[in-house]
């Protein structure tokens, strides 16, 4: 249950029996008139262009801008996440993680390609590549460099591995000057791969 996500291509990668499963299914369902085609090309649409990292954003922002919000996130991410009306499959056990100038939080899912959905939209394709999956555990730093990260030592590497039904969100630190900001302002400053925890803002 916790790793099924039909409809996720994972890449160049020869399809899984599960996704083999999937495709079959679907294609007997259209075929005995059960599902309309267009309702699942709908529902990918909804992910790809009504859903997406700016809903991430925008719970980063308000974390940053109110220390209630952020207790609350640190708390029950999934509740605080739902309070901004973002809430659904691959959502439905969220976890913030929040960086500070000690340690830096990176997210990858080794088995497969879980993601938050409600917040991120659907993940790109190289999160979902093989070489992603096993090099972010093996060697984080490496993988963070390759996306122009360096980090020095002192900072420590977290890598959070997605392989249950928890889904990560990485609340990236506030920028520096950027008091004077409206959260709308600051919303605009945080990048998808910032949540995902391979870009630093
Ligand atoms: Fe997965």
């Amino acid at each position: 249950m916790a790793h099924d996500h039909p409809g996720d291509e994972h890449g160049q990668h020869p399809p899984s029996d599960m996704e083999l499963r999937v495709k079959a299914l679907e294609s007997l369902l259209v075929e005995k008139g059960l599902v309309d085609p267009a309702a699942l090309d709908a529902i990918v649409d909804h992910y790809e262009h009504k859903v997406g990292p700016r809903n991430g954003a925008r719970v980063v922002a308000k974390a940053w801008v109110e220390p209630d919000y952020r207790a609350q996130l640190e708390r029950d991410a999934t509740a605080a996440v739902a309070e901004l009306g973002y809430s659904g499959r691959q959502g439905e056990h969220m976890v913030a993680l929040f960086n500070t100038p000690a340690v830096h939080n990176m997210v990858v899912c080794t088995l497969c390609s879980c993601y938050p959905w409600p917040v991120l939209g659907l993940p790109p394709v190289w999160y979902k590549s093989a070489p992603y999956r096993s090099r972010a555990v093996i060697d984080p730093r490496g993988v963070l460099a390759e996306f122009g990260v360096t980090l020095p030592p002192e900072i420590a590497v977290r890598v959070w591995d997605s392989t249950a039904e928890v889904r990560y969100l990485v609340i990236p630190e506030r920028p520096a000057n950027t008091d004077g900001l409206s959260e709308e302002a600051l919303a605009a400053l945080v990048t998808r791969d910032g949540m995902i925890g391979t870009a630093r803002l």
